[in-house]
């Protein structure tokens, strides 16, 4: 199963599968779901992710964007489930969030990690890729995130520098191994490194840089390349670290 690890993370922080049924559905380009009361922050959502969806089908053509939209009450952190080929997102306005956005913005304000598990939508399923490592899966969802986001006025995922205490874990390597099991503040700290990457790169490659990863790993693509080790191997005199302060060394 290639769901988002976004989900599992939830599934580990509920410490239960999440059941709640949607009752109520807003048509449109992007079908959406959501629980009674919450039709406001659904509506938001929507829009969102449609005019998202239409940014994209615009500026990377192909096929058309066909992604189901759940709105459930407690999901803390948004997921794309490629089983049923819906985002997920949470309408409580109390839940925890990766990034905010840059303005601080509305009380129908969502979060914008649904952009990044569109992302997911787009490289797991619309054009299956076979990204070969889970931290360039999670980069290049954010990288198409930011794609969107740096069109809109006010909408952003840019992190803060990281304050306080460092997390425990900081390399490539233990990312690769453990995966959303780093733990949800160490998970969001790494997803706000990537995220810094992704801005870093961004003015420079636009949404080419989309189009060569496609191109790279996805299916009428060139082979990927062969394994060149465990994580722990590939990188040279601990050059695997990721480095503080908004920079990440790549090894
Ligand atoms: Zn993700």
């Amino acid at each position: 199963m290639k769901t988002s690890l976004l989900a599992l993370l939830l599934w580990l922080s509920a410490g239960r599968p999440a059941v709640a049924q949607s009752r109520d559905s807003l048509g449109g380009k992007v079908k959406t779901y959501f629980p009674a009361g919450r039709a406001r922050q659904a509506r938001a959502y929507q829009q969102l992710v449609q005019e998202a969806a239409r940014f994209y089908e615009e500026a990377l053509p192909g096929p058309p964007f066909v992604v189901g939209l759940n709105v459930r009450p407690t999901t803390p952190v948004p997921y794309y489930d490629d089983e049923t080929n819906r985002l997920v997102v949470g309408a409580s306005k109390q839940a925890p969030q990766l990034f905010q956005p840059a303005d601080g913005s509305s009380a129908d304000t969502v979060d914008l990690v649904a952009v990044h598990e569109l992302g997911h939508y787009y490289f797991y399923t619309l054009h299956p890729t076979a990204i070969p490592t889970k931290w360039a899966g999670e980069f290049f969802a954010s990288y198409f995130a930011i794609c969107y986001l740096e069109t809109r006025k006010g909408l952003s995922m840019r992190p803060s520098a990281p304050a306080g205490p460092l997390p425990q874990y900081r390399t490539l390597a233990d990312f690769e191994r453990l995966y959303y099991g780093v733990g949800g503040p160490n998970y969001g700290w790494y997803q706000g490194r990537f995220a810094a990457l992704a801005y870093a790169l961004y003015p420079k490659f636009k949404t080419k840089l989309v189009k060569i990863a496609f191109a790279e790993y996805g299916p009428t693509g060139k082979p990927p390349p062969p394994t060149p080790g465990t994580p722990e191997n590939s990188c040279s005199q601990g050059s695997g670290a990721l480095v503080e302060n908004n920079a990440v060394a790549i090894c």
